[in-house]
């Protein structure tokens, strides 16, 4: 399987400015005027040595991942429809990046952790989902998810009518905790601590398996015991809002040190921190993983557990 992260942002998208464009322009200036190289790609080997905020920047978008497979025909898996949904369209990796959509020919799936605005608002202006044809089905176990769509296309916030898209829309209710198939995927869903509730899910695939777990607030119920559907992920990709000295208990977010805590109980292979602080710029997100990767180290060495940041763009091979 391989994972597209178009949106990796918590809360509400931010995004960068010239300003941030010319810093990077500046660094790339003095780089390239101390070192010289052979390719396009030598030169970005080199860089990729270097802080990530100096060359590139996390993204601003909010929360929308996609899974592929390549055992089925272009069927993406995604999850939440955050204001990444808006880039998956336009990046021609994506699965949604097909005449398909246009022509009313197009399907996909999406797994929907719950309903705050930052993983769903850009579902009223996704595209596809206003061609007749296509099928978009929505897994959940939240009981109520086809009326909370609805909402979000009232007039008073938004011009047109649900009946429009209420056609290409199927909702699929399932259990929490009780594995169910999308595809050629196999999907858990299970509760987590957040306000009004949130799902994680474990989705496996060929022998390889992947956590999404956004919008949780670790609670010492969860913090020291093994969670069966986390156990031994290949990826987990976790909520890390906060450094441990901005977390606010009761918003519904966990900070890094815990999440890496965590990770480690529960024998995974590598973390992905993620629903990344609108308010924290790219160098402070750097200094973020750099602590991460240092606690990592100080608590739990040799544990084997790979930690890094989630950025708009990046790509998993599973
Ligand atoms: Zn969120
Ligand atoms: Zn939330």
């Amino acid at each position: 399987m391989r994972l597209i992260v178009h949106g990796a942002r918590g809360s509400y998208p931010t995004s960068g400015d010239s300003g941030r464009i010319q810093e990077i322009l500046r660094w790339a200036w003095n780089f390239f005027a101390q070192n010289k190289f052979e390719s396009w790609e030598a030169a970005q080997a080199a860089m990729a040595q270097k802080s990530f905020s100096n060359w590139k920047t996390y993204g601003g978008h909010t929360t929308c991942i996609e899974i592929q497979s390549g055992a089925h025909d272009k069927i993406p898996l995604m999850i939440d429809a955050g204001t990444g949904l808006g880039e998956a369209v336009k990046n021609p990796r994506s699965y949604l990046f097909q005449a398909e959509y246009m022509r009313g020919m197009g399907r996909a799936n999406f797994l929907i952790t719950h309903t705050h605005w930052d993983h769903v608002i850009a579902l009223p202006t996704f595209t596809p989902l206003f061609v007749p044809g296509n099928e978009f089905h929505f897994y959940s176990p939240i009981k109520d998810l086809g009326k909370r769509f609805e909402a979000l296309f009232d007039e008073r916030f938004f011009p047109v009518k649900y009946k429009t898209v209420e056609p290409q829309i199927i909702v699929h209710t399932v259990k929490e905790d009780q594995p169910f198939e999308v595809e050629d995927f196999q999907v858990t869903a299970t509760r987590q601590n957040h306000p009004g509730a949130s799902y994680r899910y474990r989705i496996e695939s060929q022998g390889k398996s992947f956590v999404f777990a956004s919008d949780i607030e670790i609670n010492t119920h969860e913090a020291g015991s093994v969670n069966p559907d986390v156990n031994s992920a290949d990826v987990l990709m976790m909520d890390a809002q906060y450094f441990p000295e901005d977390f606010k208990p009761g918003f519904g977010h966990s900070h890094f040190q815990d999440v890496v805590d965590y990770a480690v109980t529960n024998s995974v292979k590598a973390l992905y921190l993620c629903h990344l602080n609108p308010e924290y710029s790219d160098k402070q997100l750097d200094i973020q993983i750099r602590r991460a990767q240092q606690h990592l180290e100080e608590a739990h060495s040799g544990s084997g557990l790979k930690v890094h940041m989630a950025y708009q763009g990046l790509e998993i091979e599973l």
